[in-house]
């Protein structure tokens, strides 16, 4: 298992994971589903995510770098012109049917 990125909760870790597997990477959340509900979290502990395939890390820390530079700039959602669903502008996939957001800076 080769780790990828940390996350300060399960919302985020869930976030990035779904992320990566529109992206076509499998991925695993450690720590997230043994501790509970969301809020059950201690303050400090932080959530990993893993890929067990060395081929898909490049494009993975790609993702992950897109992802969070997305989310900093909280950019406005987008329309999918392809199943007509709203999605938040940090996805770079309609989480929906998979097709691929064009960029907006
Ligand atoms: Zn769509």
């Amino acid at each position: 298992m080769i780790e990828i990125a940390s996350a300060a909760n399960i919302v985020e870790a869930q976030l990035l994971a779904d992320e990566l597997r529109s992206g076509g990477i499998e991925v695993f959340v450690s720590g997230g589903y043994l501790t509970g509900a969301i809020g059950e979290l201690p303050p400090d502990s932080v959530l990993r995510l893993y890929i067990n395939n060395e081929q898909h890390r490049e494009r993975a820390e790609e993702l992950i770098a897109a992802f969070e530079a997305a989310r900093k700039k909280d950019l406005p959602r987008r329309w999918c012109a392809h199943c007509e669903e709203w999605i938040d502008g940090q996805f770079g996939h309609c989480w929906q049917c998979g097709a691929s957001m064009p960029v907006v800076d």
